[in-house]
């Protein structure tokens, strides 16, 4: 898989040079290519950012050098134009997923004050945030979106149960997990899970995950369609936790 990234600071993305993404990069698995916007600047000081029409506080990104940066990517290379900002559809799963299948994607990094409009009206795709909340610029949350999709490129995970297995994969949580050594400050691992009996590992799995989910996050149980089993078997659950 592909990936271009726009930015004015290409360094933050050494950050790639570590961990799961540095060996899938190694591996041929994930291709990172940088532009520099600054490269494309349009005027002799080499800025790309101007002050706002209609005045205001702050600076916005120009135009001109985002879409040269853009003509700069071969055609067949450049896949979905996405623009990270707070203002777009809220990044979740599912979206990580589907974007996973994917050859080529193409990301834009805003600073300032964001990116002149019309770039977004004529270039890009997509807007995604990785949630309400806003960043100093779009670079982090590239750096979130890559590190998700990742995970679901074949080969990047050791183990692919991982990341089928993740939270969210299944719309629950995953629920609690525990290592060496048995015994920590005096908090056993629950009894079951060395007992080597592996249906009654999986049933305590299913329950705590439900369980947990429940507890952190109501909102997803919400959403998921439980079936009776399992909404009678989280009744009883939340009960013994409550009381
Ligand atoms: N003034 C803009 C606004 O209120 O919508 C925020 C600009 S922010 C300081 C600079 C850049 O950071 C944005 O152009 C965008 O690329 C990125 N950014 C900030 N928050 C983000 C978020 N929650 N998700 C994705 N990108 C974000």
């Amino acid at each position: 898989m592909n990936f271009n990234i726009l930015t004015i600071f290409p360094e933050i993305f050494d950050i790639f040079n570590v961990g799961l993404i540095s060996k899938s990069i190694k591996k041929k698995l994930i291709k990172i290519n940088t532009f520099d916007i600054r490269e494309n600047s349009v005027n002799k000081h080499n800025h790309v950012d101007s002050k706002p029409y209609g005045g205001g506080e702050g600076m916005v990104m120009m135009a001109e050098p985002l879409a040269k940066t853009l003509s700069s990517i071969k055609k067949r290379q450049l896949g979905k134009v996405i623009y990270l900002s707070p203002q777009g559809k809220q990044l979740d799963q599912k979206k990580v997923v589907s974007l996973a299948s994917r050859k080529n994607i193409t990301l834009i990094c805003g600073r300032y004050e964001g990116i002149d409009q019309r770039v977004i009206e004529k270039y890009v795709d997509e807007e995604i945030s990785i949630g309400d909340f806003v960043l100093s610029g779009g670079e982090y949350a590239a750096i979130c979106l890559i590190d998700a999709i990742s995970r679901h490129i074949p080969g990047v995970l050791g183990n692919k149960d991982s990341y089928l297995k993740d939270t969210f994969s299944d719309g629950l949580l995953k629920g609690n997990v525990y290592t060496k050594p048995e015994i920590f400050e005096d908090m056993q691992v629950p009894e079951v899970l060395l007992s080597g009996n592996h249906k009654e590992i999986q049933k305590w799995r299913l329950e705590n995950s439900l369980l947990q989910t429940f507890l952190k996050r109501p909102d997803l149980i919400a959403k998921k369609k439980l079936s009776k089993k399992y909404k009678k078997l989280l009744e009883e659950l939340a009960s013994k936790a409550i009381l």
